[in-house]
């Protein structure tokens, strides 16, 4: 497949490192003007920038889990890059702990941050593609969205309701050609797997058909997919991207 995203702009949320910062890249390799966003990891989102191939491309700092933050940046993304025509819904924390002990802001952070982010990101870039009767929309989910995990409920909640909400949108919006899918990665290397203890990852991989962990690039090369005209009848769809550790 010869993927060219030339005349293109890509929205990556949470692209300042980690998977985000790999699926910029992978959309600046095939020509497209990538607008990446992030939230505090100032230098690390420059040096994502400066090493991406090409021309045009340009970060913008925002929270997502604002609205009001998200619908003023999201403008400004428009404006500045002169058009949005595949939005990456990428950015996502975890802040695990068991029932007992989460704390409501806790519960609130994970799903502000990984779900509400969705909703109003995508509200904003759908006003666009209405309009140019194009697009596409790819949420970040989880393969522990699918699964669930002890000391996750936050997260799972909130990746588990990214695909309920992206198969909506998706029905919401095909008539006029704007296509939503998920992908759910299951164990990429990244700062947020980095944090799991050598016993942990270890037990995680044993689990894994394919025995290795993913790459950013692994997520990246399923975006380049999902958003091409090769995927064009794809859509309120989810491509699991993890080694076959989980198999819907
Ligand atoms: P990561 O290395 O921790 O990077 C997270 C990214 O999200 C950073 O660029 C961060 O930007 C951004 N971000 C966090 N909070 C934000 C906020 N409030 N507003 C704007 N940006 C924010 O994580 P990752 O492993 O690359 O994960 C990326 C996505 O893949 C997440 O949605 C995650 O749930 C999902 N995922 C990851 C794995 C995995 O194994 N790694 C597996 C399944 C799914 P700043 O640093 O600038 O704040």
């Amino acid at each position: 497949m010869n993927f060219d995203f030339s005349n293109k702009v890509v929205v990556v949320t949470g692209a300042s490192r980690g998977i985000g910062a790999g699926i910029a890249k992978g959309f600046a390799d095939h020509g497209a003007k990538v607008a990446i966003t992030f939230n505090s990891s100032n230098d690390a989102a420059q040096s994502t920038l400066n090493s991406l191939k090409g021309s045009g491309h340009k970060s913008f700092k925002f929270d997502v889990s604002k609205p009001d933050q998200v619908e003023s940046a999201m403008g400004r993304i428009h404006e500045e890059m002169g058009g949005l025509e595949v939005l990456i819904n990428n950015a996502g924390i975890t802040k695990d702990q068991l029932i007992l002990r989460m704390k409501p802001e806790d519960w609130d952070q994970v799903l502000e941050t990984n779900l509400r982010s969705v909703f109003a990101c995508t509200k904003s870039a759908v006003k666009v593609m209405l309009k140019a009767r194009q697009g596409s929309v790819i949420n970040i989910t989880s393969v522990i969205g699918q699964t669930g995990n002890g000391g996750q409920s936050n997260y799972a909640a909130s990746k588990a309701g990214i695909i309920g909400f992206t198969k909506s949108i998706a029905q919401e919006v095909a008539s006029r050609q704007i296509r939503l899918n998920c992908i759910a990665p299951g164990f990429i290397q990244s700062d947020m797997t980095d944090s799991l203890t050598e016993p942990q990852k270890k037990a995680i991989l044993e689990k894994v058909p394919l025995g290795s962990m993913g790459e950013a690039q692994d997520v990246a090369n399923a975006c380049l997919f999902l958003a091409s005209p090769f995927a064009r009848y794809i859509t309120g769809q989810t491509l699991n991207v993890n080694g076959g550790l989980y198999m819907s």
